[in-house]
């Protein structure tokens, strides 16, 4: 009795996962036609100086309504596919043309963000064509190269350094703005900062999240401190509530992202297009 439960305890246990890697399976085959079929968009979440009260950039983030499968996928689901598939590559090519057609877009109009971040992965940080492959993009559509902000994977370990090293330096060196992504979530933190060119840390959400209360507070401080001494702006990502933001600004972080301000949304729902655009190419056709 008990060994017949046994057994089928195993063919279920089996079962299921014959059905998670074929969903696995199934998710990246859609992927890799999603990307074909131009099924993945960018959603914009706006980030907001809190002195001088405007939105100073944005990030792009993201968003995938799969028609094979009939819903939305999101990025915690995507992307472990993707890289699965080896599709991260595409996809972190797809995001960097599609953000710099974005900023080309918007010229310089006033309301637009004036730097919009785009997520890389480590895969592609490591490709030594990468720095070329932005460059060329940014040359082609004719944007200044302080406009597009590339935020660096908090996961990126230690031991990739060597390889991303070059790609980094590279970026720089074009003008490239770079962030690291969700400080003080994982287990990277000052080693990082110190070793790598970045000119913003993006405050992991779990440090947000624990604000005001003293110990994330002093977290904060001392985040704040330490990126001041070495030049380097700090952002605080994930903001819900008002206390939160007011406890970041008290510790001297300014520029602020999350659903407090607003979530991430379609690129014309936060660059709404000009009327008069329209009446201007009806003119320009007539
Ligand atoms: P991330 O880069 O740290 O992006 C911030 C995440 O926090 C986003 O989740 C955003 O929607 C969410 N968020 C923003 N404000 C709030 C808030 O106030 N409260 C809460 N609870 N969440 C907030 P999302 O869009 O699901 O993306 C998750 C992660 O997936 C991103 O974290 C990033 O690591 C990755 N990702 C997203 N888009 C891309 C992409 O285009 N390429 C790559 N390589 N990775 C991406
Ligand atoms: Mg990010
Ligand atoms: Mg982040
Ligand atoms: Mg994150």
């Amino acid at each position: 009795e008990a060994k017949a439960q046994g057994r089928n305890t195993v063919v279920l246990f089996e079962a299921r996962l014959r059905d998670r890697s074929e969903r696995r399976a199934a998710l990246r085959e859609a992927l890799a036609e999603a990307l074909e079929a131009g099924e993945l968009v960018l959603h914009l979440q706006p980030q907001q100086d809190l002195q001088a009260q405007r939105m100073v950039g944005a990030e792009a983030l993201i968003r995938w309504n799969s028609r094979r499968l009939g819903r939305w996928i999101p990025p915690g689901e995507m992307l472990p596919a993707a890289s699965e598939a080896g599709l991260m590559p595409a996809l972190d090519r797809f995001v960097l043309r599609e953000a710099v057609r974005m900023i080309a877009g918007w010229g310089d109009r006033p309301d637009a963000p004036r730097v919009l971040g785009i997520n890389i992965s480590v895969t592609t940080l490591r490709d030594p064509a990468f720095a070329e492959e932005v460059a060329a993009a940014l040359i082609l559509a004719g944007v200044v190269p302080s406009r597009l902000e590339i935020e660096i994977p908090e996961n990126l370990a230690i031991r990739d350094l060597p390889g991303v090293a070059r790609t980094l330096a590279a970026l720089r060196e074009l003008g490239v703005p770079l962030a690291l992504d969700d400080f003080g979530g994982g287990h990277s933190g000052l080693p990082h900062v110190v070793r790598l060119p970045v000119q913003r840390l993006k405050l992991d959400r779990s440090i947000v999240a624990g604000l005001p209360d003293p110990k994330s507070y002093a977290v904060l401080r001392a985040t704040v401190t330490l990126a001041r001494a070495m030049g380097i702006e700090v952002v605080g990502e994930g903001v819900e509530t008002q206390s939160q933001a007011f406890a970041l600004r008290r510790a001297g972080c300014n520029i602020i992202q999350g659903y407090l301000i607003a979530r991430p949304m379609p690129m014309v729902e936060l660059v709404p297009p000009l009327p008069e655009q329209g009446a201007v190419s009806r003119q320009a056709r007539a």
